[in-house]
């Protein structure tokens, strides 16, 4: 482990030693520290007392390399870890906005203490020079909002109804185990947050981040990008809670299904009128004759308007489109599938 003693006695002067600990400090030397945890060149390091521990992953040891994608306020790049050549993601950013500040500490707590096999692994963060690096697995198969645009560039149609609901089930277990084990709301559930390997694994990333943007961005097509698969109560302004994750896997399982984002209003500018359609109109249905009548159904629950008549993530596990693909029914290798998306990606050109 490399740990820094100045980080160390920097940490423990500022959180154990001062009668009111600061809500947040960026110190001369390039360190952020807030609460419980401390955040510089040499990583992160939660602090206990006087103990500090950390990963040791160094900013000089990554080279960066191509952007992955761009999320509604960070840069996704892909970066490799010269020493172990490991390839990696890295989230880098701007933390100088207060709202990003807390939520990307909000994550960074929940990251740092996971060890749950489908949430994406977090490696480590890093601060330098006004930028948070969060360094993350590399999910080579990129997410489902890439998966959605290749398929839509070249022409291969919508996900089928047996991908989508091996698709559904990993992102359930994900969210139950959220909801039930950390009590956590995901809040920015969309298909750009759901990350798939060539091992064939389907993981959750972002919980607790981005999805409150600052209100300088309010018109813009990021801002629209991030409130599109929100639920009607929270877009309402009103408590939103478990239920608001179930409603944005809903929306996200319609747009896989028919290969576009369900609202009509969804034209990258228009945002009170999406806003307006999601509170007022009708919830999204999958049409008849085209799907089976579970799929349907397990739609129609996840898009109640009342967020209490949304089952839970347990409930959901259970309805039988989950059961119905289950692996014991219906086996399939997701490993080749997510290996034919990548091919797929590869060959061709993506619009920045
Ligand atoms: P947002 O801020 O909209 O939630 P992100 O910044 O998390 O989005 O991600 C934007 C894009 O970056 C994703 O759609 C995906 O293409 C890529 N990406 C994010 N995390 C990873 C990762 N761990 N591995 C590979 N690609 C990633």
């Amino acid at each position: 482990m490399d740990c820094d003693l100045s980080v160390a006695l920097e940490a423990s002067a500022s959180i154990g030693m001062s009668m009111e600990p600061p809500s947040f400090t960026l110190s001369q030397s390039g360190t952020f520290v807030k609460e419980d945890f401390v955040i510089n060149r040499q990583g992160i390091a939660a602090v206990n007392g006087n103990e500090v521990t950390g990963l040791g992953l160094r900013l000089a040891d990554l080279e960066m390399l191509e952007v992955l994608g761009k999320g509604a306020s960070s840069l996704v790049r892909k970066a490799r870890h010269k020493p172990s050549q490991t390839d990696l993601a890295v989230k880098i950013i701007n933390v100088f906005d207060k709202s990003k500040r807390d939520q990307l500490l909000r994550e960074l707590r929940t990251l740092y203490s996971s060890a749950f096999p489908w949430l994406v692994t977090f490696h480590d963060c890093l601060y330098d020079d006004g930028a948070m690096f969060i360094v993350l697995e590399y999910m080579e198969g990129g997410s489902l909002a890439d998966v959605l645009s290749a398929a839509r560039l070249t022409g291969s149609g919508p996900l089928s109804e047996l991908v989508i609901a091996k698709v559904a089930g990993r992102v359930l277990a994900s969210l139950d185990y959220l909801h039930r084990e950390r009590h956590q709301v995901h809040r920015d559930m969309k298909p750009g947050n759901i990350l798939l390997n060539s091992r064939g694994d389907i993981k959750i990333s972002d919980f607790g981040l981005s999805a409150e943007l600052d209100s300088t961005k309010e018109m813009c097509a990021t801002f629209i990008g991030t409130h599109a698969y929100m639920s009607p109560e929270r877009l309402g302004g009103k408590p939103y809670s478990f239920a608001s994750d179930i409603w944005s896997l809903g929306i996200t399982l319609v747009e896989c299904a028919l290969g576009q984002y369900p609202y009509t209003a969804y034209t990258g500018s228009n945002y009170f009128v999406l806003l307006s359609q999601i509170i007022n109109d009708a919830p999204p249905q999958l049409p008849t004759g085209t799907f089976s009548a579970e799929f349907r159904d397990f739609i129609s629950e996840c898009l109640y308007k009342e967020p209490e008549w949304r089952p839970s993530a347990q409930q959901m596990l259970l309805h039988p489109f989950i059961c119905m693909h289950d692996d014991s029914c219906r086996p399939f290798d997701m490993a080749a599938y997510i290996r034919r998306i990548i091919e797929m990606r590869s060959s061709i050109t993506m619009p920045p």
